[in-house]
């Protein structure tokens, strides 16, 4: 039972930016887990351009001042305002599942403490790093070039509320990412949103993949999914993470289209 509820615990409080806000705020639950699966999606990302007309609760998909994603470009980075430290040392307990379109992963924690997770400080304000999914093809473009998929590890607040979001633009290189080679090949499948396994990972290593975020962008955001809330700081990595060809052919083996389409810059405030 206590195993069961740690679990239970670490799923509803997990996932994507864009679902952990869902779980505690909103009926709507978007990037849905395991645990929510008896619960439909409503929306498709095949038209996210008017998820704003879905359901009255998606507003802020079409009224928003900072959604996200956006076009970002070479000339306006990078950042040097909001930099972020990060303490991501050490391995974690977790459970690797698909949240429907990609792969994700959600940290085991005790029921509302989160600060015993891997953690992300900036402007004096500690955020707590609840998990992580793939989106394929990239949402962010730079140079108008969209990568091939982006990693997303999504940090909340200490009482659980979504606050920051990491992206990280996955490309096929030369060689395998550290990171991906702690996953379970093959991985699970968008379709099998009622498999998980337990895994143990060291987050630090989508880092170090990265140089440890030396060069970013950072803006005001929102959550990519349905009800779009705002209020969460983007910080997206210069550096692509490379993986082997394999390894991407895993990753887009296990996914399925999940990009929402371009938002206008508007009060985002791109490195500001
Ligand atoms: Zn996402």
């Amino acid at each position: 039972m206590i195993r069961s509820a740690l679990i239970l615990s670490a799923l509803t409080s997990s996932v994507l930016a864009c679902a952990k806000h869902d779980n505690h705020h909103y009926p709507e639950t978007p990037h849905k887990k395991r645990a929510e699966a008896g619960e439909s999606r409503d929306w498709e990302y095949a038209t996210s351009y008017d998820w704003g007309s879905l359901n009255l609760d998606y507003e802020l998909c079409h009224t928003g001042a900072h959604q996200v994603p956006i076009a970002l470009t070479p000339e306006n980075g990078p950042a040097t305002s909001h930099k972020p430290s990060f303490n991501y040392a050490g391995s974690h307990d977790g459970n690797f599942y698909n949240w429907g379109f990609g792969p994700a992963f959600t940290i085991s924690h005790e029921e509302g403490n989160y600060t015993g997770n891997p953690s992300l400080t900036y402007d004096n304000t500690t955020v707590y790093l609840t998990g992580w999914h793939i989106h394929t093809p990239a949402e962010h473009t730079v140079a108008a070039h969209r990568a091939k998929a982006e990693l997303h590890l999504v940090h909340v607040d200490a009482e659980g509320n979504p606050a920051a979001v990491l992206g990280i633009r996955m490309e096929p290189g030369t060689s395998n990412s550290t990171f991906l080679e702690q996953l379970p090949t093959p991985m699970i499948h968008w379709n099998e949103t009622d498999s998980e396994e337990h895994l143990n990972m060291n987050l630090g290593l989508a880092l170090e993949d990265v140089e440890n975020l030396d060069e970013y962008w950072t803006y005001d955001g929102s959550l990519t999914t349905p009800p779009c809330s705002e209020g969460i700081r983007w910080f997206m990595a210069r550096r692509n993470l490379f993986t082997g060809l394999e390894q991407m052919r895993a990753v887009l083996r296990a996914s399925r289209f999940g990009a929402r389409t371009t938002q206008q810059i508007w009060m985002h405030n791109v490195n500001g």
